[in-house]
């Protein structure tokens, strides 16, 4: 992951007192999940150009291990691009190491931190989710000429199409600690993926890094909102002070610090590999239809939405102000009609046969069945594979073995309060094949997550794909 900052003006190279970084010098900085390296490929009278190159240690980054909030976080394993690209790893590089200069204090040269100089920054891989439409929307309001390119999935087998990332340049005259604030905020914005759990604390940070410009830019909600993570509360409490009032009703922030803690109790690492499994299913089958049944907050859904390959993408819930949550994360009200139309939303529950749910070539359920009382498995088994009979029906559920292996949770909890039971890998087998023997589908089994060698993975899987 590598940003480049170029600067053009008379004497360049006191670029160096405003960075608090000596041109002549390579300097490294270990951070909490790998290191920086500082240097300067260019360190000419009118030009200087300084590199902020990051190696994120995958491996470290696997390990259970305190984030920035004082909370374990953790990534997910082995399938993982954050290494190499430009997130929110990259703020905080740039809050580490270029500190001083983000916070507009330059001791040796105050009458510098004022003045606007010709900059250039270069970010060879930026994810953009919103592509370069947003791209452009987050950065001209601040005045910046942009040069952006897709880059290929691949480089070596084009036929897989694009990225969600874009080689970018960005250029306006403006003052550093302007540029490194923008990039400070805007980065994971566009990334839409934070690395660590977002908290209080955050909101703190977005006023401190974009208190200025943030108040008059066009697009502050989406900022706030995707800055803090979809988080609404947070959200609101951030624009609210945007906009100078106090609010916040009572209720609602109950309901949604109960959510939140949810969310915690959630590990970030297998949400997003249970995701994953999904998308790599698709990459092997022709699915021009899929279902997910208890899609809650829609990530899924989120996450099938580029695949163009995709007509229909549905999600099934009970709840909803999960339903409304998927909406705004899928922005279904800002989406063109023909955009929109692939997309439904319906409010069910998977315990009576509904005839919306036929047709489809995958049906998904995430981490649902340990929702539903164990007397409702079958009517949601005939449901699913007797009435709506999707091709397949991919189906994910806790491995209880593996739940020895958590550390926070007490012998023979559950990992999550709402869940009716948890099945070790022999119960979920003899239940799915007794299923799919009835309805006339074969089924296999995989993990995901850290395979252990005793307790199994995390995560369990059943595929059910139909027999006819
Ligand atoms: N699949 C999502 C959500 C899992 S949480 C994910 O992986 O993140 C379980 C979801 O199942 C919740 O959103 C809950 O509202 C939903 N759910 C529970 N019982 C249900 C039922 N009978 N019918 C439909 N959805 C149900």
């Amino acid at each position: 992951m590598l940003l480049e900052i170029e600067a053009r003006f008379p004497s360049a190279t006191d670029l160096g007192f405003l960075l608090h970084k000596n041109p002549a010098r390579l300097q490294s900085f270990e951070l909490s999940f790998g290191r920086a390296q500082v240097f300067y490929p260019v360190a000419e009278a009118e030009r200087c150009r300084v590199a902020l190159l990051l190696e994120v240690d995958p491996i470290g980054l696997v390990r259970d291990r305190r984030g920035p909030a004082g909370r374990g976080f953790q990534l997910e394993a082995y399938v993982n691009d954050r290494p190499y690209v430009a997130s929110s790893f990259l703020s905080v590089a740039i809050a580490e190491v270029f500190g001083t200069a983000l916070n507009g204090r330059c001791k040796s040269h105050p009458e510098l931190v004022e003045r606007k100089l010709a900059f250039e920054a270069h970010l060879p891989t930026l994810p953009c989710r919103g592509g370069e439409a947003l791209l452009r929307r987050l950065f001209e309001p601040l005045g910046y000429a942009i040069d952006a390119r897709r880059l290929p999935l691949d480089p070596r087998f084009p036929s897989f199409g694009e990225s969600t990332c874009y080689e970018v340049v960005l250029r306006a005259e403006l003052r550093l600690r302007e540029l490194l604030q923008h990039l400070y905020v805007l980065v994971p914005v566009l990334d839409d993926e934070k690395h660590y759990w977002v908290g209080e604390a955050e909101v703190e940070k977005l006023f401190a890094k974009g208190g200025d410009w943030l108040a008059t830019h066009p697009e502050r909600e989406l900022i706030s909102r995707r800055f803090l993570r979809h988080q609404r509360r947070l959200t609101r409490d951030a624009l609210a002070r945007l906009a100078g009032e106090e609010e916040l009703d009572p209720d609602a922030v109950a309901q949604e610090r109960d959510d939140e803690e949810r969310a915690l109790e959630r590990p970030i690492a297998l949400d997003e590999l249970r995701r994953r499994a999904v998308l790599a299913y698709l990459d092997s089958h022709e699915v021009r239809a899929v279902v997910d049944l208890g899609c809650g907050e829609g990530k899924l859904l989120h996450a099938l939405a580029p695949r163009r390959s995709l007509a229909r993408i549905c999600g099934v819930d009970v709840s909803p102000s999960a339903l409304e949550r998927a909406a705004v994360r899928l922005r279904l009200e800002e989406l063109p009609e023909k955009e929109r139309a692939r997309f439904s939303l319906w409010h069910g529950s998977l315990v009576y046969r509904d005839a919306r749910l036929q047709g489809f070539e995958l049906a998904t359920a995430l981490e649902v069945i340990e929702h539903l009382d164990p007397p409702r498995l079958e009517a949601f088994a005939r449901c699913v594979l007797e009435h709506a009979r999707p091709q397949a029906l991919f189906l994910t559920t806790p491995n209880r073995e593996h739940n020895a292996l958590f550390a926070g949770l007490r012998a023979g909890a559950f990992r999550h309060r709402d869940h009716r039971f948890e099945w070790t890998r022999a119960e979920l087998r003899t239940w799915a094949e007794a299923m799919a023997a009835r309805f006339g589908y074969a089924v296999s089994f995989a993990g995901i997550g850290v395979d252990d060698p005793v307790h199994g993975p995390p995560t369990q899987v059943a595929l059910f794909e139909r027999r006819s």
